[in-house]
């Protein structure tokens, strides 16, 4: 790794351009436990550690950049939505956060289940040996493949998400000689994001079957009457990296409301009720998640009011965390390659990666933060964007940030907070090969879904 001089990129006083950021961190060789996953510290000498290995000999081993994703911890945060949540509700880890043989086991092992939305999740899922009954089957467009294939397996639900996928169900379960458990996604004009929900978003989206015009209602009228379905319940979902929770609040009212109209209507009490994900995580330090007891109580006791008020018997819970489980648990290592400060604007900080295995922040304006991971800093503060080595100019990991003025290339910076969305929605522009998933664990290594490489490029390209 050589280290040359570079000219010292401007300082934050030079100039406070429109972004999300404040002033410089008091320290910048902190790591916030709040973003950083369960194990990390930094060693004596000032290089990150995590699980017990030192950060400069995990990119030595298997090179950078690379999600190093804290095994300890993702288990103890599954452990902990599933005792958070008790035996009368269950926990279904939403796998398209990110998914691999080697995280289904330590979910089948820590007792959650699984929600799939693709057959080739399905795939991973069944081939790690997650048994099917735990499995919950998600998607506004699932093809007759996927169906077959699921209810063939025994999946324990599928969730109807279109009044043509319910005839389509039924007719495959009954062609199999089967009746598979569903429930029907509604959308209840509640959209969370953030900090803020409204209750009153219009329907206008790919998901689910609106409850207003009673729409909702008509499709559990349609789902009733088909021999295929068993139907057991209601999903809602309302949207991602929530913190506040009043949006559930109005989104199990409306679904009680429901609940209640079919029970009146047809004399049934559907068993169950599924709130869904989206539940926030720390992705800088000014983000403030709930622990996932907080969470428990909070929906268990609004699912139980809203119930006694309709005077419905309180039907089974369940939650569909992802980014929740998966996100604070892993960080992407990079190491630093061109550095280019831009006179009264800020300093560009290019790596080895990019927005092929982050595209959060171009796709969603998501906020990261970021720091020298290879050793200690005592240098001013440096305003920085981190950049990738895309052929775009929306390249983009983390927009604003604050990195040591003495950075150099062959550092080895690390974003925290990427064990969701990262890996699973990682692409190969510009023909860049994707990134290992190295999993630590008490001193030890091992890769898990390890590094593209240039010929599995040339394999798919068989012209
Ligand atoms: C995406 C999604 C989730 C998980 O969302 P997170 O923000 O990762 O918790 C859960 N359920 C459904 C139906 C989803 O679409």
């Amino acid at each position: 790794m050589s280290r040359s001089a570079h000219p010292a990129g401007p300082r934050h006083a030079d100039v406070l351009p429109e972004g999300h950021y404040s002033a410089p961190p008091a320290d910048l060789n902190a790591l916030d436990p709040k973003v950083w996953a369960q194990t990390v510290s930094r060693d004596e000498d000032g290089a990150l550690t995590v699980g017990g290995i030192p950060v400069t000999r995990l990119a030595e081993e298997f090179g950078t950049p690379a999600y190093v994703l804290d095994e300890t911890d993702f288990r103890a945060r599954a452990r902990a939505w599933r005792s958070a949540f008790g035996n009368d509700a269950d926990v279904f880890y939403a796998g398209k956060a990110f998914l691999s043989r080697a995280v289904v086991r330590w979910l089948d092992e820590e007792g959650l289940n699984l929600d799939v939305c693709s057959g080739g999740e399905l795939a991973t899922a069944l081939s790690a040996g997650m048994p099917a009954d735990r499995i919950a089957f998600h998607g506004n467009n699932k093809s007759v493949a996927e169906i077959r294939r699921a209810v063939g397996a025994g999946v324990g639900r599928i969730v109807l998400d279109s009044f043509q996928e319910i005839v389509r169900v039924a007719h495959i379960a009954q062609s199999l000689g089967t009746r598979q458990r569903v429930q029907i996604r509604v959308t209840v004009g509640v959209e969370a994001h953030t900090h803020e929900f409204i209750a009153t978003a219009h329907e206008d989206q790919k998901f689910g079957i609106p409850l207003a015009g009673g729409q909702a209602a008509e499709a559990v009228r349609r789902a009733l009457q088909l021999d295929g379905l068993e139907v057991i319940g209601i999903h809602s979902h309302i949207g991602s990296q929530i913190f506040d929770m009043s949006g559930f609040e109005v989104a199990a009212h409306r679904v009680v409301g429901l609940l209640k109209d079919i029970r009146d209507e047809h004399g049934v009490e559907l068993p169950e009720i599924d709130l869904g994900g989206g539940l926030g995580i720390a992705y800088t330090s000014d983000d403030d998640p709930r622990e996932p007891h907080e969470i428990a109580k909070a929906l268990t006791e609004i699912v139980a009011r809203e119930c006694e008020a309709a005077r419905l018997s309180t039907p089974r819970l369940s939650v569909e965390p992802g980014r929740a489980i998966v996100g604070p648990t892993a960080f992407t290592v990079y190491e630093v390659g061109t550095i280019k400060p831009l006179d009264g604007l800020r300093t560009y900080v290019s790596v080895d990666g990019g927005m092929s295995d982050n595209i959060r922040t171009a796709l969603y304006d998501a906020d990261y933060s970021v720091a020298l991971v290879s050793r200690r800093s005592e240098a001013e503060p440096m305003l920085s964007r981190v950049v990738g080595k895309h052929c775009e100019s929306g390249d983009i990991v983390v927009r604003d940030a604050f990195l040591p003025g003495d950075l150099a290339p062959g550092d080895l910076i690390a974003v925290p907070a990427t064990g969701a969305y990262c890996r699973s929605m990682a692409s190969n522009y510009n023909h860049v090969l994707r990134p290992p998933v190295v999993a630590v664990a008490d001193g030890e290594a091992r890769v898990i879904v390890r590094r593209e490489t240039e010929d599995d490029l040339l394999r798919l390209d068989v012209g």
